[in-house]
């Protein structure tokens, strides 16, 4: 049975004035540094994490929702990565059903060699999950894959090969983790970013931050402090040491959403081959289809990064190969963009940079935690949260986070669209999130509370006004605020729309 404790972020703050000294105190709120505040909290350490924007806001709510072992490691020969996600896969649906379900994906084959090749390394995917596997996977004829998939071009197509993986919500489960991490004590503060790091004796013992609604700054204590800011790590790296050498190599994917005649039916499509080596996916996603992605290395990291037109074109042309309609600029509901915090290597394309994590220790004692994916983040935080248990020798319980239920997860899946509610269903959905989900901003509610803004942009932007006025309500907030909320909202969603003036 789910104990309720809303996240409260007066009440948070107020105990975080009460506490001397933290054991932990992690810099980002996305699924790295959420993950181990859960694992933290949860082994009885004092814990507290503060996240600059929103949960989630950066990379963790941006991704191909898929919880995955990764075909595309498979292909790349990293074992170890596939068979560490596999086994993490089988225990988020186990602890988190109300968010991570089952998905088949379709590959479709349209060369003679194709259904052996990858028949053959499905097969490898579905022994090595072992027990957690999903269910094994099927040669289809072509009939078959065309009465699964009705909108797959069927000149020269052969068949397929049907296998299973998982799919989420990613900014759902963000939420979903903090609120746990929430009940098992931890404080967790958005819209409060890091500003320095406290030191003695070059030893670094806790951190500065910054309230952003009052503006207040804080001290804070603690025996550890780890960052987890996934492409800002080089940021908090240099406030450490101001000759530190940047380590993340930046990548931007993009995704695009069309509506779901595109590809109608309850499998996605899985393409092994893109021109530059990668995998694309066609992915169900609430009543949408998600298209991506892409691997283009940046050198600018954005809070809101904007998909290129590069990219767009090539998802629409890439995935028309496929499709019997192709989609074009005018069926895109939406569009997103994510950064991967790939770690540096020799390798000068990003799509070849490694997808598994690294944890390091500095001289003066920050532990920085970055790569690995969404689906490996419950593993990332055990090893992070074990390094620090040993390496400050803090007296810590085991992990328990293997079996430890998400919050949630007894009750049905979040209402994540919007346009289908009436006003007094909407009225509610907006109380509970800012009672009980520290849900601050308009753009808190139509991007991560609900998944509007991702699924379809212009409804949105429409809904925008009243949800601020009813926003407004529970936060007591004057006129000035619903203006401000709107505007910034506006500009913000102009860019998950095809034609902003930023996609060059
Ligand atoms: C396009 C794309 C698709 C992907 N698809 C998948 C997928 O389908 N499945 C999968 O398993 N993985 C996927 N991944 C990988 C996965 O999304 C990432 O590995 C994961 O979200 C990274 O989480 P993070 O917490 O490390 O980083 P982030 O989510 O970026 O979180 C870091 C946080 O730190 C905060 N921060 C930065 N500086 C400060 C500061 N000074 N003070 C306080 N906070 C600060 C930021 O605001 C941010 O919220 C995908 C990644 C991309 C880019």
């Amino acid at each position: 049975m789910n104990i309720f404790f809303p996240m409260n972020r007066s009440a948070s703050i107020n105990s975080l004035l009460s506490t001397p000294e933290f054991d932990c105190c992690i810099i980002g709120g996305g699924a790295t540094g959420l993950g181990i505040a859960l694992d933290a909290a949860s082994r009885g350490l004092k814990t507290i994490l503060l996240e600059q924007h929103d949960f989630a806001k950066g990379t963790s709510s941006r991704s191909t929702k898929l919880v995955h072992g990764g075909v595309r490691y498979l292909q790349q020969g990293n074992i170890r990565l596939v068979m560490d996600a596999l086994k993490e896969r089988g225990l988020l649906l186990r602890n988190a059903p109300h968010l991570v379900h089952n998905q088949a994906f379709i590959v479709p084959n349209y060369k003679w060699w194709e259904k052996p090749f990858y028949g053959i390394g499905l097969k490898i995917y579905d022994k090595m999950a072992g027990k957690l596997g999903l269910g094994p996977s099927l040669f289809l004829s072509k009939e078959e894959t065309l009465e699964k998939a009705p909108t797959l071009d069927p000149e020269n197509l052969k068949g397929s090969v049907l296998y299973q993986d998982g799919q989420f919500d990613d900014a759902r489960l963000a939420i979903s983790i903090a609120q746990t991490a929430h009940e098992q004590g931890a404080i967790l503060l958005n819209y409060f970013p890091v500003t320095g790091l406290l030191k003695q004796q070059n030893k670094i013992i806790g951190v500065w931050a910054r309230d952003q609604f009052s503006e207040k700054e804080y001290e804070i204590s603690s025996k550890v402090v780890i960052n987890a800011t996934g492409v800002f790590s080089d940021a908090i790296m240099k406030m450490d040491d101001p000759f530190h050498q940047n380590m993340i190599s930046p990548s931007q994917g993009i995704h695009l959403v069309v509506d779901k005649e595109f590809l109608p039916g309850d499998s996605a499509i899985m393409i092994p081959r893109t021109d530059d080596g990668r995998v694309l996916f066609a992915v169900p996603w609430h009543d949408k289809i998600v298209l991506g992605t892409t691997d283009t290395a940046i050198n600018e990291i954005s809070a809101e990064p904007v998909p290129l037109a590069t990219e767009i074109d090539f998802i629409l042309s890439h995935i028309g190969r496929y499709l019997s309609r192709d989609p074009s600029l005018q069926d895109v509901r939406s569009m997103f963009a994510g950064l991967r915090p790939l770690i540096k290597g020799k390798h000068k394309k990003t799509a070849a940079l490694s997808r598994d994590h690294a944890i390091s220790i500095s001289d003066s004692g920050m532990i920085t935690i970055n790569g690995g994916k969404w689906t490996t983040y419950r593993k990332m935080a055990e090893e992070t949260v074990d390094l620090a248990v040993q390496s400050f020798k803090l007296t810590a319980g085991n992990c328990i986070t293997k079996t430890l239920l998400l919050n949630g997860h007894d009750q049905p899946p979040p209402l994540v669209q919007i346009d289908q509610l009436t006003e007094s269903q909407l009225q509610e959905l907006v109380r509970h999130a800012v009672k009980n989900e520290m849900c601050m901003t308009l753009e808190d509610f139509l991007s991560r509370r609900t998944r509007q803004l991702l699924l379809d942009a212009r409804i949105a932007i429409t809904k925008a006004p009243a949800i601020a006025r009813m926003m407004a309500v529970v936060l007591e907030k004057e006129e000035n605020w619903i203006k401000e909320q709107i505007n910034i909202f506006k500009i913000t969603a102009s860019s998950y729309l095809p034609g902003s003036s930023n996609q060059n």
